[in-house]
């Protein structure tokens, strides 16, 4: 007896030409690797019926057939048999389906006149292998998907349980503030100062948190947004703070972009509002950019401020991180985390360049097409 162990293996062959059905037989006869048996059939409606009887481990399938035409017979396969490992047969001619028929979903695919029994047989094994992995993968995205929703339907619960006991202390604080003012020494009107800014900060971060989570929206909810517009919305949501911090903003024209319009908006806010937050002594000087190219927006937020240092330039989209905490500045690091979301959204790309203690851009890059 060998100590090798043989692989058995039922191979069904759909091809309804017989000089290339006898050639692959020649070679799967022919395999040492794996004790293959082949069953062939011509047309794809008997392949469906053979494959419903069971048994059958892998389909070689060229995708051209009487019964059924180049472009749809993968994905009736698939349709019908969406856990069976495929490998497409095709001619130097159809290359270019073979490969859109991996992206779909088959396996792999070999050259018809470039066929080996050694090649056929690691074909089909590798295929039988690679299908298996691809449906744990697909089984584990899944479940990943069920435990974030689930983790996000809780935490919007969390936070939502959280806002109301916040905002009864935060209108207690405020009544004592307006009632006994003047009975109150300048310690505890301090403390009580304190307290009051403790609670707006923490019911600003749970709003941020609520905002967060209801950051994901699809395409479905994609409208055409003026970005010019937009900007202006958040420009007269920030003038206070360009005010006291005597930031100038100016902009290119903007275009129209599809997207979500108030995610857009807040997006364009926290990429602004933080050029604002984080300048230097000098008077922050902001433009926002727009350029087309190669089917993408880009726009660009510009600023002279307290810049970030080359190490911190990915971390700063993560949540919760800030990179200048010395400086006592009002934030709790989910702006750029939620920025990052609202751009992946949108099918998008983010990202920073910066020169510490010169200023930043941030980009942000979106499919126009
Ligand atoms: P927050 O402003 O609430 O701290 P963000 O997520 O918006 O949170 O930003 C994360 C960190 O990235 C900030 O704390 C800051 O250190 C840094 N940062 C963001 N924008 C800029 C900017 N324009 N210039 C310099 N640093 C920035």
């Amino acid at each position: 007896m060998s100590g090798r162990e043989t692989k058995q293996l039922n191979v069904l062959l759909v091809e309804d030409n017989d000089t290339h059905a006898h050639v692959v037989r020649r070679y799967i006869d022919k395999a040492t690797l794996a004790n293959a048996t082949l069953v062939h059939v011509e047309r794809l409606s008997t392949a469906l019926e053979r494959m419903a009887k069971g048994g059958i481990d892998a389909l070689l399938l060229d995708l051209s057939l009487p019964d059924s035409q180049i472009t749809e017979t993968l994905s009736r396969v698939i349709e019908a048999y969406p856990e069976m490992p495929v490998v497409i047969l095709t001619s130097l001619n159809d290359l270019d389906f073979a490969t859109a028929a991996v992206q779909q979903g088959a396996q792999d695919f070999l050259v018809k006149s470039e066929l080996s029994s050694e090649l056929l047989i690691r074909s089909i094994l590798y295929a039988i292998e690679r299908k298996k992995t691809q449906d744990k993968l697909e089984a584990y995205a899944a479940e990943l998907e069920r435990s974030n929703e689930h983790l996000r339907g809780f935490a919007h619960t969390v936070a939502h349980e959280v806002k109301s006991p916040l905002n009864v202390v935060s209108a207690c604080l405020q009544w004592m503030q307006a009632k006994y003012a003047a009975q109150f020494d300048s310690e505890s009107g301090e403390l009580l100062a304190d307290s009051a800014a403790a609670i707006r900060g923490m019911t600003e971060l749970v709003n941020e948190l609520l905002e967060f989570g209801s950051a994901e929206v699809g395409e479905h909810d994609f409208v055409e947004v003026d970005l010019e517009a937009v900007f202006y919305q958040a420009y007269v949501l920030l003038r206070p703070e360009m005010k006291r911090a005597r930031a100038t903003v100016t902009h290119d024209p903007l275009p129209v972009v599809r997207g979500n319009e108030i995610q857009i908006r807040q997006l364009l806010q926290n990429l602004i509002g933080n050029a604002i937050k984080y300048r230097r002594e000098a008077s922050p000087e902001i433009h926002v950019s727009s350029s087309e190219a190669n089917g993408e927006l880009l726009l660009s937020v510009r600023d002279n401020g307290l810049g970030i240092s080359t190490s911190d330039l990915e971390r700063v989209f993560d949540a919760f991180v800030r990179v200048h905490r010395s400086m006592n500045l009002p934030g709790s690091g989910i702006g750029l985390a939620f920025c990052k979301r609202v751009v992946e959204n949108h099918n998008g790309r983010i990202w920073v360049e910066s020169e510490l203690g010169c200023g930043s851009t941030f980009f942000v890059a979106l499919p126009t097409s």
